[in-house]
């Protein structure tokens, strides 16, 4: 078995079939990284990225892979000018201590420095102010705060859960973004993920959102999310921290019996047994554009909302469904007249198409009409 680059003896097989020697690899890895940020020609030099960092195995490569950029001369340096941050309050409170800490450490080891935030903290309490670098002061939850995101979430579906989980998280992204005068996020989800989130987008009513939730671009915002990590796979990950010898640890986790869990499993599956797939599934995602755009955005999300005489759409379907387990035994479609989105229940669907986008109101109503800081500057009338 011989590297497909370089003729040497290979060392590890990619996806079943393809042979590399560590040096091409490590090479290709960093190359891909590199090529994605490179072709989108976004970033001005020097221009200053918030890095988002968990911990985990595709958080502890973005790490090296960034640092091995700007460790980089002349004309192959990256030219970004890093902020470091992670975000705490999610999981129990001891693992989270213990993951800000090897957040902590993994910069440290780079010579950078991280800011540890809490969620609650700076979610709901909306203070703006960051703490001192590389401190753990923060990982120490209010019971109270807690208790109000664990109470909302709880009411909620798994499903609906994890979707507002995301949601808060990429706000508090921003925020955070707008502090630090960055103009620019990387977060650092793989193909695999990606993949998930994709299948999980059209299953959960956010199709029309792919574009931005799974591209390398999220621009809904004037602070842009960045995904430079889209072309790596998780069993590439895998070589690379196990060849870099890296630590990582995290605890982030998706809620099970959940729509967005099951999906995972099944990508995950997918990728062991048929390989390829997973990376067309993502370069399919990348063909799909928005077709025709409103100026109203959904006020959680930024989505633009659905045109009145939009059809095919997640709501089409449940006003159909809706419809037809109303029937009685022996009664037919033929007659009975389908609501179009423009004349759904808006007890229903709350707000939609007027502040939020089908599953921001479905979310909304499940949260039991809540303010969850998120449906903000609506008079809830
Ligand atoms: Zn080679
Ligand atoms: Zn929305």
């Amino acid at each position: 078995m011989y590297c497909k680059k370089c003729k040497d003896p290979g060392s590890l097989t990619i996806r079943k079939e393809h042979v590399y020697c560590l040096n091409c690899f490590m090479t290709n890895i960093n190359h891909k990284f590199r090529a994605c940020i490179g072709k989108n020609k976004i970033l001005s030099s020097s221009e200053k990225v918030l890095v988002c960092l968990t911990g985990g195995q595709s958080s502890t490569v973005l790490l090296d892979l960034i640092n091995n950029g700007l460790l980089q001369d002349n004309h192959k340096k990256l030219r970004i000018s890093p902020v470091f941050l992670h975000l705490t309050g999610f999981g129990e409170k001891e693992m989270d201590h213990k993951v800000a800490e090897l957040v902590i450490n993994q910069c440290n080891s780079y010579k950078f420095s991280v800011y540890i935030v809490n969620i609650n903290k700076f979610y709901f309490q909306k203070s703006n102010t960051l703490p001192d670098v590389n401190s753990l002061s923060e990982t120490t939850t209010d019971c109270e705060l807690k208790t109000k995101l664990q109470n909302v979430l709880s009411k909620m579906t798994p499903t609906s859960s994890n979707d507002i989980e995301t949601k808060i998280k990429h706000d508090t992204f921003r925020r955070v973004a707008k502090e630090c005068q960055c103009n620019f996020i990387f977060t650092a989800e793989t193909t695999t993920t990606l993949a998930v989130n994709l299948l999980s987008n059209l299953a959960i009513g956010r199709g029309s959102q792919v574009e931005h939730d799974i591209g390398f671009l999220d621009n809904r915002d004037e602070i842009k999310i960045l995904r430079p990590m889209k072309d790596i796979t998780e069993e590439e990950l895998h070589h690379y921290i196990q060849i870099k010898n890296l630590t990582h640890l995290s605890n982030v986790k998706i809620k099970e019996n959940s729509l967005q869990s099951v999906i995972k499993n099944f990508v995950w599956d997918l990728q062991e047994n048929f390989p390829a797939t997973v990376s067309t599934v993502c370069k399919t995602a990348d063909k799909i554009g928005t077709i025709e755009k409103t100026n109203i955005t959904c006020l959680v999300c930024k989505s633009c909302l659905a045109l009145k005489n939009e059809k095919l759409t997640a709501i089409e379907a449940t006003n159909f469904s809706r419809t037809v387990s109303n029937f009685q035994p022996g009664q037919y479609l033929n007659n009975e007249p389908i609501k179009s989105s423009a004349e759904c229940d808006t007890s229903m669907f709350p707000f939609i198409n007027k502040y939020f986008c089908y599953c921001c109101s479905k979310n909304y109503l499940e949260s039991g009409h809540q303010n969850l800081n998120l449906f903000k500057d609506i008079s809830l009338s």
